[in-house]
């Protein structure tokens, strides 16, 4: 078999993904970064967003990342994720409901209201949502 990548996305409470992947690609804070065999060391701080793998077989998937850690190490992609859930096991609705949550709170901001954590959050439903559509 061709040289393969073995990545695990872990956040504080479940493993969200441990298998072998062709290629990893992510959002980094300072960009986006692509991750085949023989990638050399790498530890990157990763923003909200897409998490993108090509599984063995060959296909194109997606994961959401909130956030969190990527390291590369001896073709081993570990991915700490502060939350992260495969596209298909994204509930669309909670997405949709954590959106308006957020956009109301921005909309109506008083001084107990932490904005950048609005903010956060209105940026975590819309890349759910994103990532949601892109399989459905
Ligand atoms: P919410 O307000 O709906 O909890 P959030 O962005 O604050 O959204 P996180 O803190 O990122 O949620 O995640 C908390 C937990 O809930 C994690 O385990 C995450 O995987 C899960 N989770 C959050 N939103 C969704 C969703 N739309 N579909 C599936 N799981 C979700």
């Amino acid at each position: 078999m061709e040289k393969a990548l073995q990545l695990d996305i872990v956040t504080p409470d479940k493993v969200v993904f441990s298998d072998q992947v062709q290629y990893v690609g992510a959002r980094g804070v300072e960009g986006e970064f692509g991750v085949l065999p023989g990638h050399f060391q790498l530890l990157a701080a990763l923003d909200i967003g897409c998490l993108r793998y090509t599984n063995l077989e060959g296909d194109k998937k997606c994961a959401f990342v909130g956030g969190g850690f990527a390291e590369v190490l001896d073709d081993k992609v570990t991915i700490l994720a502060e939350s992260s859930e495969l596209a298909e096991d994204i509930d669309q609705a909670r997405a949709m409901q954590a959106r308006e949550r957020a956009e109301k709170r921005l909309e109506h901001r008083t001084e107990e209201i932490d904005a950048d954590r609005a903010q956060a959050a209105l940026h975590r439903a819309i890349t759910r949502i994103g990532v949601y559509s892109e399989i459905h």
